[in-house]
């Protein structure tokens, strides 16, 4: 039995934290029933002043799975969300799930080209997206098995909106796609035919880089979402009478579970903004009692930095966590100095169904003296995580090594890449590749990367993307993509291009290019053009000699 087999984090928890948690529910419908019979009239949804009940919910999300069984979308079938943290994501991800679908959960800034890669990948027999996502569903669509496009008003579902984000608010509607308000209402008071997917059935592919490459659908099951959803409710901990704000966009694992997942378990009213904007999101903290919520620190460190914020929006809030990206020390300090609130990390991925490690609520997190790193937290119950070596075996505590976590959390595998699967979760342990160390208390350090990439406000960027786009361009010999140190984002986009002889082309030139084909927080903010690239003596490109230029 290893250091790693006696848990010694353990000691760490808060006493009414237990060591294990047996998962309450076989799968999410099965979750969201439970809470919906202990407190029908709940608010589980607020946008704006639009407040949405538990028995509401049930019923815009049976009427919905109705009419999306009338055409077609049976067991097994993947619905693609994209949309904003709007309410319709709530209900149409339920609907899928009442209709025993798998949700597909989309960036909604992606451009065409890659909405259309998860489209054609997930094999998405519908989509629903916002009335004004809508041309860029259609520019995808080709080559890709939809069926059906829903689309949907940012408007709905509040009779107050914020002009901060939706200007004059006029709602454009399309032509040709099907309606989901007209959906819902041709389906009033009805539910579909039951459905019990079991907890090793998939509940959705968030799509992720993972650790090698071109984006893959996880297979995050209903197990996993239930199990996860409980640690946000031990754990953070988010009970009865508190209200979440939900920061962290509802397409990201982060959202999923930590938002969605959790406030149909508990059940708590979900705030929703549509999307994030420093003085708006105080707002809706202070006016709906918000105690818990979890974002990237980007987030956090916006909040210090906008005079507008203050002290006392932010006051009912109980419960901090920060996810997704490492946090330095001074935005800790400076959200703390501002609203007195301390910041918890977190650490997890898309395939843990957000977090495997947290720091517990009553404790703050120590920093590692040699790296300056803030420790991501000790790992939540029922989950056993190793430091491993090259050769994959067990390094001794305090030695630098790739964290594998084992645990009810961890996804059961890439949609269709078999060889994926075997490589990252060889017997369901899944190996992150992040680099890391635990000390002798337990409390485990990210101090690297093992994968090539680049985390920018908790937004993934996988480099190849981006160099591909980069070799379309008529001028472009050679591209290579790293993640140059960034003070707000963590890290940003860079690109180093040699050029073709006698070729012409600038720096803004390519950023541009870039601009129109990837979503925003994926293009190179900077471009450097080198008569050469550094290359071993095979010629692969030394991106890591370019990322520590
Ligand atoms: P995603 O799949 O988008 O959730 O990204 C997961 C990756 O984000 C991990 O592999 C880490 O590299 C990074 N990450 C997540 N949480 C943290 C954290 N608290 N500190 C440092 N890196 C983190």
């Amino acid at each position: 039995m290893s250091a790693y087999d006696e848990r010694p984090w353990l000691a760490l928890y808060d006493p009414e934290v237990p060591a294990e948690i047996s998962r309450e529910h076989d799968s999410v419908l099965e979750m969201f029933t439970a809470a919906l019979c202990r407190a029908p009239d709940a608010p589980v949804i607020k946008y704006f002043d639009g407040v949405i009940t538990m028995s509401e919910l049930d019923e815009l999300s049976g009427a919905l799975a109705v009419a999306l069984a009338e055409r077609g979308f049976a067991a097994g079938d993947r619905l693609a969300l994209f949309l904003q943290n709007v309410p319709q994501f709530v209900i149409a991800a339920l609907a899928a799930w009442k209709a025993g679908g798998i949700v597909v959960p989309a960036n909604p800034m992606y451009r065409e080209r890659e909405l259309s890669t998860v489209l054609a990948d997930s094999g998405a027999k519908v989509v629903v997206c916002l009335d004004s996502l809508h041309s860029v569903v259609e520019g995808a669509r080709p080559g890709t098995p939809v069926e059906h496009v829903i689309t949907t008003s940012e408007l709905e579902h509040q009779t107050r909106h914020d002009e901060r984000i939706f200007g004059s608010g006029q709602r454009a509607r399309p032509e040709g796609p099907l309606d989901m308000a007209e959906l819902i209402e041709q389906h009033r008071g009805q539910q579909p035919d039951p459905v019990h997917p079991g907890p090793d059935d998939v509940a959705m592919l968030p799509y992720t880089s993972g650790t090698t490459g071109p984006p893959k659908g996880s297979e995050n099951t209903h197990g996993n979402v239930v199990f996860n959803a409980q640690v946000y409710r031990d754990w953070m901990p988010v009970r009865e009478g508190d209200a979440i704000y939900g920061v962290a966009p509802l397409f990201h694992i982060t959202g999923l579970i930590g938002h969605l997942a959790v406030a149909l378990l508990v059940p708590v009213p979900l705030v929703l903004t549509y999307r994030f904007d420093p003085v708006v999101a105080a707002e809706a903290i202070a006016e709906h009692g918000v105690t818990f919520t979890i974002g990237s620190i980007t987030v956090f460190i916006a909040w210090s930095n906008t005079p507008e914020v203050t002290r006392e929006q932010l006051a009912g809030l109980r419960s901090v966590y920060s996810g997704g990206a490492p946090i330095p020390q001074a935005a800790i300090r400076a959200f703390q100095d501002k609203f007195g609130h301390y910041i918890h990390n977190g650490y997890g991925l898309t395939e843990t169904n957000s977090p495997s490690h947290a720091v517990p609520f009553s404790r703050e997190a120590p920093v590692d003296p040699a790296s300056g790193a803030v420790a991501v937290g000790v790992p939540v119950p029922s989950t056993v995580v190793r430091i491993v070596g090259e050769d994959d075996q067990e390094l001794p505590v305090g030695e630098i090594g790739e964290i594998v976590t084992e645990g009810p959390q961890v996804a059961i595998g890439y949609w269709n890449k078999p060889e994926e699967t075997a490589h990252a979760m060889p017997g369901g342990r899944f190996h992150t590749g992040d680099v890391g160390f635990m000390d002798a208390d337990g409390w485990f350090y990210i101090v690297d990367r093992k994968k090539d990439q680049i985390n920018a406000s908790g937004y993934k960027v996988w480099p190849r993307e981006v160099e591909d786009v980069l070799y379309e361009h008529e001028a472009v010999r050679e591209a290579a993509v790293v993640g140059a140190v960034d003070p707000y984002r963590g890290e940003t986009v860079k690109a180093f291009v040699s050029l073709k002889p006698d070729a012409s082309a600038s720096e803004e030139e390519l950023i541009e290019f870039c601009k129109q084909r990837l979503a925003a927080y994926k293009y190179p903010r900077a471009i450097e053009i080198r008569d050469e690239l550094p290359k071993t003596v095979t010629g692969k490109i030394l991106r890591r000699q370019l990322r520590e230029t």
